[in-house]
């Protein structure tokens, strides 16, 4: 079932967004992004002429109250966003009569489901080495079901549009399902887009495929390394990581951020992406400071040869030539993570070759998949998010996806 499929005329739709959007001291909205994601899928509903119970998570509760972290203070925007008046369910627990109440063109917001512990699923209050962990978490998935069911039990159909969660088995965005015949359950607009987009990177792949990995830690990316290894044409990996391939090499990486445990790791990458006949392009040079600061001093130096006390902290000019080579003629193209310090503006240079080459080839056609936090920071700070072909609002979760795992989100809709 697909959302464009169902009519919702006179139906109740409980739907799982991401309204886990950034307040400031105030319990002001700093970045809306996330709720005006959502409302093609809640305006949908609306005009067909059914009712719309809204549930998100925001921040991390750990399962008790806290004002801080109430929807309540989304409300006002939601109803704005929306054009029509929200009402709010203080608990999302003990909605009943408020969704019952609801009549075709109402909307009710329910409270952070994060303050029940059963959302998440995970027993609180107790350490893994307690003996009576095992139980406790028995108890829990138990109660996660019955918090399920009642979630479930104020609508006719559910619809999940909340990609950042996907990866997630919780209450609202997986177990509700099972309540749900299949004719009832769909993905909103939000999901359907996402999960087509790493469709395009993972499935329907025109070549040459151009992956750029970044970001501080070769470690964290190592599954979607190994992944990507067979499907690529070209595996540029910069950033942090750079210095950990360097040091591997033989080369002297004075204080640049190197792990030093992986050193064995970065040779294996190497050698696997020659056997897999895979054009893997690291930096040759880099910009070194003498102090992780914008203001620093810097040169351009080898990543042989960075001295004692200085660190990379960005591509060099050579570098972004390489990188640009690779991506430029691409027909698919997946980035994650900046190819240097990009927070820092005189950092950023090397992360800025990449999007411009990104939207060159996009510009010429190719399908472009800019995903994960930082990346999508830094497309939105050069103002280049348009000029891509898709910016993904899921980190965690579209990094798993593209390991090739199964998002329980996900499965729990199309089975
Ligand atoms: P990640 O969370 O692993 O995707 O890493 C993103 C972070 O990596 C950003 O905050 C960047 O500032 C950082 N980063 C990128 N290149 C370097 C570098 N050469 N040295 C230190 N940090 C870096």
């Amino acid at each position: 079932m697909t959302i464009d499929q169902y009519n919702f005329n006179g139906k109740k739709a409980i739907v799982r967004v991401d309204f886990n959007v950034p307040l400031d001291e105030n319990g002001h909205i700093t970045d809306d992004t996330r709720i005006r994601g959502a409302l093609p899928t809640l305006k949908k509903i609306l005009a067909d002429g059914g009712s719309l119970i809204i549930m998100s998570h925001m921040g991390k509760p750990k399962g008790k109250v806290n004002p801080k972290l109430s929807l309540a203070q989304i409300k006002d925007a939601v109803a704005k966003a929306l054009g029509t008046e929200v009402k709010f369910a203080e608990d999302c627990a003990k909605a009943e009569e408020a969704a019952k109440a609801l009549k075709p063109g109402e909307v009710l917001l329910l409270e952070n489901l994060r303050f029940h512990p059963e959302e998440e699923g995970k027993p609180v209050g107790i350490d893994k080495e307690d003996p009576a962990y095992d139980d406790a978490k028995k108890a829990m998935k138990e109660a996660q079901k019955e918090f399920a069911k009642t979630l479930a039990s104020y609508a006719d159909v559910y619809v999940n549009d909340a990609f950042g969660t996907a990866h997630r088995r919780h209450a609202s965005t997986a177990v509700i399902a099972d309540y749900f015949p299949a004719d009832a359950k769909m993905l909103g607009y939000l999901m359907e887009k996402e999960v087509n987009a790493v469709d395009a990177i993972l499935s329907d792949i025109k070549r040459p495929f151009t992956a750029i990995m970044g970001g501080s830690k070769v470690s964290t990316k190592i599954g979607i390394i190994e992944n990507l290894m067979d499907k690529v044409d070209n595996l540029i990996l910069c950033g942090g990581m750079t210095y950990t391939f360097a040091k591997a090499q033989g080369g002297e990486v004075g204080k640049s951020i190197c792990e030093n445990d992986k050193l064995n790791l970065a040779l294996d990458i190497i050698k696997k992406a020659k056997e897999k006949g895979v054009n893997l392009v690291l930096a040759p040079d880099c910009i070194a400071a003498d102090d992780f600061s914008n203001d620093a001093n810097t040169m351009v130096c080898s990543v042989m040869e960075i001295p004692a006390e200085w660190e990379g902290v960005d591509a060099g000019p050579k570098a972004r030539e390489d990188f640009a080579a690779a991506i430029r003629d691409a027909k698919t193209i997946l980035w994650n993570g900046p190819a240097g310090v990009f927070e820092f503006d005189n950092f950023a240079g090397g992360s800025r070759a990449i999007a411009d080459a990104i939207v060159e080839a996009t510009e010429k056609g190719a399908f472009s998949l800019v995903g994960g936090g930082d990346s999508v920071a830094c497309v939105n700070k050069f103002g280049l998010a348009d000029k891509v072909s898709y910016v993904s609002t899921g980190g965690g979760a579209l990094l798993e996806a593209i390991e090739g795992k199964v998002l329980p989100g996900i499965a729990a809709i199309k089975g």
